[in-house]
């Protein structure tokens, strides 16, 4: 399950950046435990129920294509020199790892992430998001969600 709602981290903030645009392109946290999962984003105010629903829709529309995601095992520079920093978090992967797991979703999400995936997005099920806050102090915006 927890593999499931894992890789549902991937596909909703590929959602989460086409419909909010490059300035929520950092991630801040994650969390999953079982079913449930919680993606925390940089960003700068508070999206419209309008844009909440966009999200959840883009994100199942992604599953529902079934697009494989890969994973490329890299060094370090040559990840880096391919995805750029899109590929990172806010939070940093100690200067010391040398080689990375990239998760590339074409089109859609390119990770460094060294858990497990599933195969393809269609594996994922669906996405049910069920609350959102935006942390004014902090800009930070919570999507938390549910797999079903
Ligand atoms: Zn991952």
């Amino acid at each position: 399950m927890e593999v499931k709602t894992h890789t549902a981290l991937h596909v909703l903030k590929g959602a989460v950046v086409k419909v909010l645009g490059e300035e929520a392109k950092w991630t801040a946290s994650v969390y999953v435990s079982g079913k449930h999962g919680r993606l925390t984003v940089k960003f700068n105010r508070k999206p419209t129920k309008e844009e909440i629903a966009m999200i959840e829709e883009f994100a199942n529309r992604k599953i529902e294509e079934n697009v494989p995601i890969k994973v490329y095992e890299l060094p370090r520079e040559e990840a880096e020199s391919r995805f750029g920093e899109d590929m990172y978090d806010l939070f940093p992967i100690p200067p010391e790892v040398r080689r990375l797991k990239i998760v590339v979703i074409n089109g859609w999400n390119v990770n460094a992430c060294n858990k497990d995936h599933t195969k393809t997005t269609g594996e994922i099920g669906e996405i049910k998001i069920k609350k959102v806050r935006f942390r004014k102090a902090k800009e930070l915006l919570e999507i938390s969600f549910d797999v079903v």
